[in-house]
């Protein structure tokens, strides 16, 4: 059977996007579009304690900019809508209470006393966090361990109660992941999930496995931290009678900690100066405000192209691809099954590499913003773009535009003359003076010209060149960087060159 390939991300709406969920995003993306299926993010909202205002939009907001659209999302629409679970909340209830009839589910009217008291009164050092399971449901208030006139009463009395699955006990299951192979759990040590909660919504659970059915999902990659929830989701595909329809798992490892110890959290990030996050999240609550990739000066390319790499290569050194390599190339059956170490260096040299191989036209307005952001206005375009071309090479984060090009569009507000004056002699200064006069007489204004003129009268102050360089390249610059000093001459002009020079030599000379 050649069914279409539908796979989808299932975010809850809690919070930034973690670097670990947009890699999930990314595979999930790359299968669909090898195998020309079909990408879905369903919104799995079910728990309102944990809603967190904003937090939809910024998940779009970072799938767009990361270039990875859904084909079908609430956003997006798509003939499986809606797609946010709150607004499906009618459809759950009837597969619970289908469960119940099976006798895979039951009824559990146990008030948050009883259950924190069960907590208590069954822990002990075998048992040190006692969970509603095969051995304690028989003791608590539920339709297992009452009767059916008492149900009956509670139920009819309003009580609220909740829908519990009923694991089996002493059985083994098991289900094959697409990364790690054969999985396999016993029902003992998995508790009874709540399945639908008092007020009718459904927890992640039952939702999951009733949407994955509904929007005919063939293939489901998430996190390695969904893998103990695995069992419980495999016995519903089986108990509402869908288990020819489930769909593959693959369980992908987690990203950890530079250390290799533990996952990677947003406070090592904060900890460790690096972003966790796709773009910047603030916390509507706190205020809190967390940075994100994006506004750390990563381009989408590189960022797409590094989570690629974590956790996956293609069977060759080769660590650069562009998204619709990524699409020819990816294979889930070359993804590790260990976690992936972040390294922040590493991240920073695909940035680097990116940076390198994108075109001025391409980096132009995220340069410009960068510039516009440090008070630096830019009006002429062609010569941002060569800017750009001249030290794109340079630049490893797109905020390293400002301090490699600011030069070119404003005086440096400061010189770093404490490097010159070591060497500085009267024969310098004349040479400088000269220079400024020549330059500001000549009548063309090239790369070319302006170095052979610099050349002749080196020459003819019988000084080398290369003594001339440093100095001048910091009157242009204000330091000792930026490209070729020619190159920065013929951009910022006469008459800025002129006045740096002069600039600086009256530095030099009068302290
Ligand atoms: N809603 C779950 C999450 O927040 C989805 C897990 C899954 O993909 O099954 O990650």
């Amino acid at each position: 059977m050649n069914k279409k390939v539908r796979v989808r991300f299932a975010p809850s709406p809690t919070g930034g996007l973690h670097l670990g969920g947009v890699r999930t995003v990314l595979f999930n993306y790359l299968f669909a579009k090898q195998h020309g299926g079909d990408f879905i993010v369903r919104i799995e909202d079910t728990d309102q304690t944990r809603f967190v205002e904003g937090a939809e939009d910024y998940i779009f907001n970072t799938l767009k900019w990361c270039g990875l659209e859904p084909d079908e999302s609430p956003l997006h629409g798509g003939p499986y809508a809606p797609y946010r679970q709150s607004e499906r909340k009618a459809n759950y209830a009837q597969y619970a209470e289908q469960l119940v009839a099976n006798g895979h589910a039951y009824y559990a009217f146990d008030t948050t006393q009883e259950l924190e008291q069960m907590r208590v009164d069954f822990k002990s050092e075998e048992n040190p966090s006692p969970q509603y399971n095969h051995t304690i449901r028989t003791k608590m208030r539920n339709s297992l361990s009452l009767s059916a006139e008492e149900v009956a009463a509670l139920k009819a009395a309003g009580t609220p109660f909740v829908i519990r699955i009923k694991m089996p006990t002493g059985e083994t299951i098991s289900f094959t992941d697409m990364i790690r192979g054969e999985v396999v759990f016993h029902t003992n040590q998995v508790d009874d999930k709540v399945l639908l909660k008092a007020d009718g919504m459904p927890t992640y659970h039952l939702a999951v496995v009733v949407d994955d059915y509904a929007m005919k999902i063939t293939h489901a990659f998430r996190g390695e931290e969904w893998l103990p929830s695995a069992p419980v989701h495999l016995l519903l595909w089986k108990y509402l009678g869908w288990e020819n329809e489930m769909p593959e798992w693959a369980h992908l490892p987690l990203i950890l900690k530079p250390d290799g110890n533990g996952k990677l959290s947003k406070r090592d990030g904060d900890r460790l100066g690096f972003p966790v996050f796709a773009m910047d999240w603030t916390d509507h609550k706190t205020g809190e405000k967390t940075v994100g990739f994006k506004e750390r000066g990563f381009l989408p390319e590189a960022f797409v192209n590094l989570l690629a790499l974590l956790g996956w290569n293609d069977g060759t050194d080769n660590e650069l691809f562009t998204l619709d390599e990524l699409i020819a190339a990816f294979s889930i059956d070359r993804v590790h099954k260990g976690g992936a170490k972040f390294d922040f260096e590493k991240a920073k040299w695909y940035n680097h590499e990116w940076i390198k191989r994108s075109t001025a036209t391409s980096l132009h307005d995220s340069v410009k913003a960068m510039l516009n952001e440090h008070a630096i206005e830019v009006q002429d375009t062609a010569i941002l773009d060569k800017v750009i071309d001249l030290v794109k090479e340079r630049c490893t984060l797109l905020s390293d535009f400002v301090a490699q090009s600011s030069f070119f569009f404003v005086t440096p507000t400061s010189f770093d003359t404490d490097s010159i004056k070591p060497k500085w002699n009267e024969a310098k200064n004349m040479f400088f003076i000269e220079l400024s006069n020549a330059f500001e007489s000549s009548i063309v204004w090239q790369t070319t010209d302006l170095e052979t003129s610099f050349k002749e009268l080196a020459a003819a102050h019988q000084l080398k060149p290369g003594e001339l360089m440093l100095p001048l390249r910091i009157m242009l610059v204000g330091g000792k960087f930026g490209p070729g000093v020619f190159d920065i001459a013929e951009i910022i002009g006469k008459h800025a060159t002129v006045e740096r020079i002069r600039m600086v030599l009256s530095i030099v000379e009068h302290p």
